[in-house]
């Protein structure tokens, strides 16, 4: 983040000032439920740093992290529906990204017929 950018929204859950459902926490990572869940099990995983916008960056300069963000996905998905998932990296606004500090979307559950999880 640059010094003069706001925190993210997701900045401000990591540090309490905005509450959030959350079901794991760890050094490196928060998950939350997401606040308009588009499938019956609907989490966001999300590095507590700051420093990438998004994936390609985070796999470019972290990708022990990225594959944390998997493993915890798969826990996740183990511990809430039934361990099988689909993980969705939003990259850049055409394609829905609202937020620029990356995060993983964990939907599991029956999805909507015929999308990708819209
Ligand atoms: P993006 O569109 O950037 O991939 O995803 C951002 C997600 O964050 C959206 O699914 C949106 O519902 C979720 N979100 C935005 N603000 C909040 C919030 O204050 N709390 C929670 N739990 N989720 C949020």
């Amino acid at each position: 983040m640059s010094a003069t950018a706001e925190p993210s929204i997701f900045t401000r859950i990591i540090q309490g000032e905005i509450p959030a459902d959350v079901v794991f926490d760890s050094e490196r990572i928060i998950a939350f439920r997401d606040i308009a869940p588009k499938a019956p099990l609907h989490l966001l995983i999300v590095p507590k740093t700051d420093r990438f916008a998004n994936v390609t960056e985070l796999a470019a300069e972290d990708p022990a992290l990225l594959a944390e963000i998997v493993a915890v996905a798969q826990n996740l998905a183990t511990e809430y529906s039934g361990g099988e998932y689909r993980l969705i990296f939003n990259t850049g606004r055409s394609v829905g990204q609202t937020v620029f500090h990356v995060h993983a979307h964990l939907l599991g559950g029956l999805l909507p017929e015929g999308t990708l999880g819209e």
